[in-house]
């Protein structure tokens, strides 16, 4: 049986589990990143460990791992395997994150961004399980994207960060973004952005059961509860998600769309709209023949996609892609 680590570098955790070829997944393990402390500390301290810790642990119990895959929550050049300014790592600017692992892991590694990762999960054994070209979103603070086209390698466009969908604008008029720009679709479908529209209801007097300062869950929960002003954030949220989905189908005509991170366990409150105005917005054609659907792996998602990076798939061509584009 081949196995790989799997681990996920996120600004808040550390994830880490041995998956197999076959998908089992053994060994899951969990620290918090500390990423205040900065960027040795996150690497010796935090990161390392816990790879050595996963290694150790398989070679007790006779698993002969092949390969480490890192999934990064940072715009990175994966071919090079350098990190540019992770906006949730504060102080690492340009890092050469996949030298710095090969010297000390003595195994073979690579690294990829993480909604990247997702997305080669998601295709592999989860909502996709093979359609390509898959497009992913993960929804959380922010939303990150992936795109998986034939036979699971990943798009990264010219420069290693193609498949931000977070970024591709929905409002011209809209709020500002955490990237300069307004309108994204990250600053009006993430949690963050349901968070803040609860927020300005509250403020304008509206009348809700929803606490001040709530996290997305708990207007999940209040949605479920029946509370108006939670289910019309999350219609909000849906619809321009939905806009974000259409105008993505239309470009791509992708066979699936997955949508993953922490607000898709919102499932049918968020689905329900985003799917209504997909449906509005899209061309007959993806209308009728593109899946929306949510994610299947969950937190582990970027873990499992990482390992499977490490066993062979995603960068297929890497080596190639170096040698003909220098
Ligand atoms: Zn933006």
């Amino acid at each position: 049986m081949r196995w790989a680590l799997g681990v996920d570098l996120g600004g808040t955790a550390i994830k880490a589990a041995l998956v197999s070829q076959e998908g089992d997944r053994e060994e899951v393990m969990e620290v918090p990143t500390q990423a205040w402390m900065g960027r040795d500390h996150v690497l010796e301290k935090r990161l390392l460990p816990l790879i050595e810790r996963a290694l150790q642990r398989a070679r007790s119990r006779g698993m002969k791992v092949e390969a480490v895959g890192v999934a990064v929550a940072s715009p990175l050049d994966p071919w090079k395997g350098v990190v540019y300014h992770p906006p949730n790592l504060p102080g690492w600017g340009v890092f050469p994150l996949l030298p710095y692992l090969e010297e000390r892991l003595y195994l073979p590694v690579k690294i990829d961004n993480d909604a990247n990762l997702f997305a080669l999960g998601e295709w592999k054994w989860g909502a996709g399980q093979g359609h390509a070209p898959l497009l992913c979103l993960t929804l959380g603070t922010g939303i990150g994207g992936g795109i998986v086209y034939h036979r699971g390698i990943i798009w990264h466009g010219a420069h290693g960060a193609g498949g931000e969908f977070g970024h591709v604008t929905i409002d011209m008029e809209g709020p500002p973004c955490n990237c300069g720009n307004r309108g994204c679709l990250e600053a009006m479908a993430s949690a963050t952005a349901l968070e803040r529209w609860v927020k300005e209801s509250q403020e304008r007097g509206r009348t809700t059961k929803i606490p001040p300062g709530a996290k997305a869950i708990d207007i999940a929960r209040a949605a479920r509860e029946g509370d108006e002003v939670a289910l019309e954030a999350f219609q909000w949220v849906g619809k321009n998600l939905g806009v974000g989905i259409a105008a993505l189908a239309n470009a791509f005509d992708p066979r699936v769309i997955v949508l993953g991170g922490g607000l898709s366990k919102a499932g049918m409150l968020l689905l329900e709209p985003a799917v209504s105005e997909f449906e509005r917005r899209a061309l007959s054609l993806q209308r009728e023949r593109v899946k929306v659907r949510l994610a299947h792996l969950g937190h582990l998602g970027g873990v499992i996609g990482a390992a499977l990076l490490a066993l062979g798939e995603g960068l297929e061509n890497h080596d190639k892609v170096r040698e003909e584009e220098g």
